[in-house]
């Protein structure tokens, strides 16, 4: 009786917290990762305007510094949702051995950027195997679900990265919607391949971006505004991390 009294408590306690914790295992060992939580709560501080106001060309056009993000009709910034899910995110895939850094450490009223393009950046000065940076959509608000964009070809820019980014892009994709995420309703595939990224042109390792769900769409931002919500996108993305190692028995 006792063992089926511990077994109800523990089926009950799991059905309440509805989200299982990611194994803490050295499945992840050795790797080192750059998490990229898009945007910064200052872009939009007019105090910061000059330096929003940095421009560079990234191999396909001239672009900004850094943007806004989007929002839900609510008003939770995409800033904070993709702090929020990199914060849960880092702690999962340290649990599991490997080695994280973040492009920014504060979200922050007080703070702008980085630029997209020292973002980047860190991925070579720490050495990282790979970059992921975590952004939520701002699409017309009938579509949901998450996509991952790929850099494409550029001659002197991606040529380097693009095979490797487009693997983790597909293991990325496998492994998330193996942990129950839902692909884009709004877009022909999942995957999207594309030249004008400058987060993904200025990279040096194998980068994805994840357009984890719409903000702008009632289902996905009720799941983005949840505690809950938050701890399910880190484990989907933990999920295609620890795939994109798996499949190829490394995470380099
Ligand atoms: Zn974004």
């Amino acid at each position: 009786m006792k063992r089926l009294a511990a077994a109800m408590v523990a089926l009950l306690l799991g059905a309440w917290l509805s989200v299982p914790a990611l194994a803490a295992d050295g499945s992840l060992s050795g790797a080192v990762i750059v998490l990229d939580p898009g945007h910064q709560l200052g872009n939009s501080n007019p105090k910061f305007s000059s330096q929003m106001k940095q421009k560079r060309f990234n191999g396909t056009l001239v672009k900004g510094c850094n943007t806004t993000g989007t929002a839900t009709n609510k008003g939770l910034p995409e800033a904070t949702f993709a702090w929020r899910v990199s914060q849960v995110l880092k702690q999962q895939l340290e649990a599991r051995g490997a080695q994280v850094a973040l492009t920014r450490t504060v979200n922050s009223r007080n703070a702008w950027g980085p630029c997209v393009w020292d973002r980047a950046g860190l991925s070579a000065k720490v050495n990282a195997d790979f970059f992921v940076s975590i952004h939520g959509d701002g699409a017309p608000a009938k579509g949901r679900g998450f996509h991952v964009i790929a850099p494409g070809r550029l001659k002197g820019w991606t040529k380097d990265i693009a095979v490797g980014s487009r693997q983790l892009a597909t293991s990325m994709i496998a492994g998330m919607k193996q942990a129950g995420a839902t692909p884009t309703t709004y877009l022909s595939s999942p995957l999207s391949v594309r030249t004008d990224q400058t987060t993904l042109n200025f990279n040096d390792v194998p980068a994805v971006i994840v357009e984890l769900g719409n903000m702008r769409n009632a289902r996905d931002a009720a799941q983005m505004s949840s505690a809950a919500g938050v701890q399910q996108y880190a484990n989907q993305l933990a999920t295609g991390i620890s795939r994109y190692c798996e499949v190829r028995s490394r995470c380099r």
